[in-house]
């Protein structure tokens, strides 16, 4: 299944690119789905409560990264995964045969498009019913990459495309819950918000973008790919504020 979306009134949409882990059985790369962001849709069980419009992608992001541009362009200076990732964040090889051209052209038409389209039809009818729309796009990550990034990550890692992707008012309504939280916090640090909330999130159109980007330290049990409820029970109130508090900006 490329994509299920569950449709909701508020101005609110849930993107979860990550969470897939299907993998077509067609496709010969390695089954290595560390890189998931594992549970993330059990750690937002807030969205229905909220009237959020969410969608969860059924395949992996081994298969296509759906938060990466079409014509496959780097989006961070330095090490990254691609459009049709051929490693492991730790540098592990996907493939002993690398996808050509076609291949990858054939897994965006295939998985990534039908994603797009969907999320592209949900702004547009939220847009449309309310003006505008805040578009929360949840992630989450190991708070150490050494082939990534310099020491420990912080806990909440708030991206907006250097303040490009939403209202600076939203922005630091965020940032300024995020602060109070007592996790630890960064505003535009190593993820500064990936393709769709750089492409999606424009202000001046009414759509609203912010990256989540979570320490999977903060929900997941230790060594394991399922939310920890105590550790969850402590971060989803924060969460909660931080949706609310940008929902709150007008
Ligand atoms: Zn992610």
């Amino acid at each position: 299944m490329s994509v299920t979306v569950t449709e909701r009134d508020a101005p609110l949409v849930i993107s979860f690119p990550h969470v897939g882990t299907e993998i077509p059985s067609e496709i010969p790369v390695a089954r290595i789905l560390d890189d998931t962001d594992w549970d993330l849709t059990t750690l937002y069980d807030f969205a229905a409560e909220f009237g959020a419009t969410t969608l969860v992608p059924g395949y992996s992001r081994l298969v296509v990264d759906l938060n990466r541009p079409p014509d496959d362009r780097p989006l961070y200076a330095g090490a990254t995964t691609g459009l049709v990732p051929t490693e492991c964040f730790d540098g592990r090889p996907l493939y002993t045969n690398k996808p050509h051209a076609s291949e990858i052209a054939r897994r965006r038409d295939t998985y990534w498009r039908p994603y797009h389209d969907a999320l592209r039809a949900q702004l547009d009818r939220l847009v449309e019913k309310h003006g505008r729309v805040l578009l929360w796009e949840a992630h989450s990550i190991d708070n150490r990459i050494p082939r990534l990034f310099d020491g420990v990550l912080p806990d909440l890692n708030i991206g907006t495309n250097e303040g490009k992707s939403c209202l600076p008012a939203l922005r630091d309504a965020v940032a300024a819950v995020a602060a109070a939280s007592g996790y630890s916090h960064v505003v535009d640090g190593r993820f500064k918000g990936g393709f769709i909330t750089r492409h999606y999130g424009q202000p001046q159109n009414g759509v609203n973008a912010i990256q989540l980007e979570l320490a999977k330290q903060t929900h997941l049990g230790d060594g394991t790919t399922r939310v920890d409820e105590t550790r969850a029970a402590k971060l989803r109130p924060v969460l909660r504020a931080m949706i609310e508090a940008a929902l709150a900006v007008r």
